[in-house]
């Protein structure tokens, strides 16, 4: 008989890659998924993980992270300790790092991490190296501070883990163009801010964005436009960059999410392509906390469990291109497994407007498994 390193028994399994949402029972060993069957012996395996009651999924690929931390001494969180245990074994840095301090985030941070680090390489030279130290914010917003050529090698030299440009709002507009010129240059794709500032109207930005761009914060609530007008209808540029392949994706963060945005954009059929958290020091202590509230806030909004893991492993996963191995639960692919509770009572969820919601049950992650071993217990 097989003997299988690891069996999760008796949990709902939904795993939108392969249509399932059953009760099934999932055997790994050497770190990668063996089956996904009915009935697997307990006795077949060394450990066994009773998920009964529980939901089993992918592991998350959290779209939108600031992992790249004592870099950014601000900003950064250290992945393993807040994205892995919380369920995202894998996450996308969104820009943390420019072409200057890459380098070291690699060697000392990526390299070093459990948790699978994918990144964004920021249009500015330091990235958000200052973000949070105001005195010498406007040191940001010199062009001085883009190098183009430097950039392009920088994504050259790390392709395999840089997979696209972060345009961040600090550079300013004309970085926006910079940013489009590296995209296009390597073949790779640009993540655009849906932003906060008044000078970057969200019908400007899209103008700049193509298929497999990514629009993050895509509920921001404002003062600068949102994806609705004011009377609350989904723009017409919006509509268009959907229909064009724009990613929509959640980047809820600190000042980026708005139940109210959501819920009128849901309503009009406008659903994130995307959901994930902009995870970061300034947002971790709420109103995002970790990957499972944000998780539960699109639930409270109307999206059905199936759709919601969809958005936070499959979707994120062909955004990235390694959909062929992460973020679903396929024979031979990377075994990165969370069993989930719905642990029902009332829970105060806030958006970053203040406005605040009860949700009857919120997503925890009980089980961790990352390349097949437990994490979290
Ligand atoms: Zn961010």
């Amino acid at each position: 008989m097989t003997i299988y390193d690891l069996v999760i028994k008796n949990g709902l399994v939904i795993d939108p890659a392969q249509e399932i949402e059953e009760k099934f029972d999932i055997a790994v060993s050497r770190g990668v998924i063996e089956s996904v069957e009915k009935n697997i012996p307990s006795s077949s395996a060394k450990t066994v993980i009773d998920a009964s009651g529980m939901i089993v999924t992918p592991g998350i690929i959290d779209l939108h992270t600031h992992v790249c931390y004592s870099i950014c001494p601000r900003l950064g969180v250290a992945p393993d300790k807040t994205c892995l245990v919380n369920g995202s074994t894998t996450v996308l840095d969104a820009g943390s790092a420019g072409h200057i301090v890459f380098p070291s985030f690699r060697e000392f941070i990526i390299n070093n991490s459990r948790t699978k680090i994918y990144a964004l390489l920021n249009i500015g030279s330091i990235g958000l190296v200052t973000f949070f130290f105001d005195r010498v914010k406007s040191v940001l917003l010199s062009p001085e501070l883009i190098d183009i050529s430097e950039t392009i090698s920088c994504i050259e030299k790390n392709r395999d883990i840089i997979k696209g440009v972060k345009w961040h709002h600090v550079y300013g507009q004309e970085a926006l163009l910079l940013a489009r010129q590296v995209a296009d240059k390597t073949g790779t794709f640009m993540m655009c801010e849906n932003s906060a500032l008044y000078w970057y109207p969200i019908d400007i930005v899209l103008k700049f964005m193509k298929k497999g761009d990514i629009l993050t914060h895509c509920f921001h609530g404002g003062p600068a436009p949102a994806v609705i007008d004011e009377e609350g209808r989904v723009r017409q540029e919006v509509e268009e960059a959907r229909r064009r392949g724009v990613i929509f994706d959640v980047g809820h963060g600190q000042a980026s999410f708005s139940f109210s945005v959501a819920e009128k954009s849901i309503q009009q059929g406008l659903e994130p392509t995307t959901i994930s958290t902009d995870l970061h020091l300034g947002n971790i202590n709420g109103p995002v906390y970790d990957v499972g509230t944000t998780l539960t806030k699109f639930l409270l909004l109307g999206l059905s469990l199936r759709d919601v893991v969809e958005k936070a492993t499959l979707n994120p996963a062909k955004a990235l291109g390694i959909s062929d191995r992460l973020g679903n639960l396929r024979p031979s692919s990377v075994a990165d497994i969370v069993v989930w509770k719905l642990v029902k009572g009332k829970y105060e969820l806030i958006d970053c407007m203040g406005e605040k919601r009860i949700s009857e049950e919120l997503l925890r992650p009980i089980y961790v498994v990352s390349n097949g071993e437990l994490v979290v217990r």
